[in-house]
């Protein structure tokens, strides 16, 4: 896992990923998801792949 995006085309806005990692996602300003940490380390790679495992509609994506 070296960077992930959010796909806003698919995005639902439902706080799943939020609510898993704080520590990476956040809404912005707009009400979209937001990586505040492009920097997966060691400590956040599990909740990182909690999130995407749980996003229902696999928005967040492993470039
Ligand atoms: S879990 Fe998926 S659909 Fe829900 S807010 Fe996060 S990226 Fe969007």
């Amino acid at each position: 896992m070296e960077k992930i995006t959010i796909n806003n085309e698919k995005c639902l806005r439902c706080g799943m990923c939020t609510s898993i990692c704080s520590d990476v996602f956040e809404f912005n300003d707009n009400g979209d998801i937001e990586v505040k940490n492009e920097n997966i380390n060691e400590e956040t790679k599990n909740d990182v792949k909690e999130a995407m495992d749980n996003c229902p509609v696999e928005a967040i994506e492993e470039n």
